[in-house]
């Protein structure tokens, strides 16, 4: 049998299924092709304005089982080296909003964004091949079976079928760091803070979970990392603990442990062939700054607003090179922004070192640096509204 749509979405990831609601949300017949959801994501991701948005907008946000507020962030500076930065510590109240953004289970979110698109059609099944000519596109189905539209929406995540048979090629680089990412139960509370201390091997990072629990995302050489994945949870627990400082007391492990690879990658083109791509079909990078699914959920704002119509082709090469107009300064900028954050932490030249303290002294300190800094680092515009 075929399927045929206005819009086909590849994947039911995060990114994909708000690409869904948002394309029937200007009024277009949508369907998504994606394989069954396998276990569930552990990780959390921090949504900062534009996103939390974006989900209201799509009727997710109200369906999320839980969410937690940063009304804080702040930076520690924990190497060891001779030139330290202060510590700063950064207030959402001070640019007028409640919270910088919303710690959310991937899990949770996906949950939500699925109970939100139920009424959308669902292909179950993978993307073998797609080929596109003037009038529409091809998918193949790993079924057997093929479906037409007149514009694809690539989200199948980092090893994208969309974007390889398209021909979008990636440039692609690798760190020698790893992330451990777990959940924390803690004695202390959090205060709706999230804590990031700077070491020479990279950020270890706190986020608050609902009550005394946080998620730590701690990155460092791929031995550490290896080496804390397998180690007792009293072994890690204390190592928690003394690299926090016992800034939240004592520290238990609540839930399992996943190490990732640091690694960073950008495509060619954002759209080609009447098709575009979103999420990490696009982009990734190190979780350093909560910065990856907030790009992809830009990309899906700015699909919707390169489409026309509902009357019009979406696949049309006008509002392709919308999007990829709309789309490339922000993710190159993003991608060396944090690039270059991970850089300056692992380097031990001097003259850097001096100019990172440097820039934290003055955040600390100049108010009107600060509040753009703020605002820059959440991807608002000097006015924006605050979350409603
Ligand atoms: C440790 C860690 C912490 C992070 N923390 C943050 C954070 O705090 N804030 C933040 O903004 N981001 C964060 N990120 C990034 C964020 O998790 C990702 O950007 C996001 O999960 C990517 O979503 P996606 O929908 O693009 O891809 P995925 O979640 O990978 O979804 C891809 C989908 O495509 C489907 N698929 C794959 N191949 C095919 C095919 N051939 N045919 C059909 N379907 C296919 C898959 O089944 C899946 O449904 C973090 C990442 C990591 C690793």
């Amino acid at each position: 049998m075929n399927h045929s749509h206005d819009i086909m979405i590849v994947g039911a990831g995060p990114a994909g299924l708000a690409a869904a609601l948002e394309c029937r949300r200007r009024g277009f017949d949508v369907a998504i092709i994606s394989p069954p959801r396998t276990g569930r994501d552990e990780r959390t991701a921090a949504l900062l304005a534009g996103s939390v948005d974006l989900l209201e907008r799509l009727g997710a946000w109200d369906l999320l089982a839980a969410r937690s507020p940063m009304r804080s962030l702040r930076i520690v500076d924990a190497t060891r080296r001779l030139i330290r930065a202060p510590e700063v510590t950064f207030h959402a109240s001070e640019i007028g909003l409640p919270a910088f953004g919303y710690n959310v289970r991937n899990a949770d979110l996906v949950d939500a964004l699925e109970s939100a698109a139920r009424v959308i059609p669902r292909l179950v099944a993978s993307v073998a091949a797609v080929a596109s000519d003037s009038d529409g596109v091809r998918l193949e189905l790993s079924s057997g079976e093929a479906a037409m539209a007149r514009l694809v929406v690539a989200a199948d995540g980092r090893h994208s079928t969309v974007r390889d048979s398209v021909g979008i090629g990636v440039r692609e680089w690798r760190y020698d760091q790893s992330a451990l990412v777990v959940n924390l139960a803690h004695e202390l509370p959090h205060g709706d803070t999230s804590t990031e201390f700077h070491t020479e091997t990279g950020p270890f990072t706190l986020v608050p979970l609902p009550g005394h629990r946080s998620s730590l995302v701690w990155v460092d050489r791929p031995h550490e990392v290896a080496r804390r994945v397998a180690a007792d949870e009293m072994t890690l627990a204390d190592e928690v603990e003394a690299r926090s400082s016992s800034l939240l007391g004592a520290v238990r492990i609540d839930g399992p442990r996943q190490a990732f690879p640091l690694s960073g990658m950008t495509a060619t083109a954002f759209a080609a062939a009447r098709t575009v791509l979103v999420g990490e079909a696009a982009h990734l990078f190190p979780p350093i700054g909560a910065q990856g699914l907030n790009l992809g959920y830009r990309d899906v704002t700015a699909l919707g607003d390169a489409l026309q119509g509902p009357g019009d082709d979406p696949g049309a090469p006008t509002n392709l090179a919308t999007y990829e107009r709309a789309r490339r300064a922000d993710i190159m900028t993003r991608t060396a922004a944090v690039d270059a954050l991970n850089r300056t932490l692992l380097t031990g030249f001097l003259p850097v070192q001096a100019l990172r303290g440097l820039g934290l002294f003055l955040l600390d300190r100049v108010p009107s640096l600060r509040h753009a800094v703020m605002r820059q680092g959440i991807a608002l515009p000097p006015a924006a509204r605050p979350f409603s």
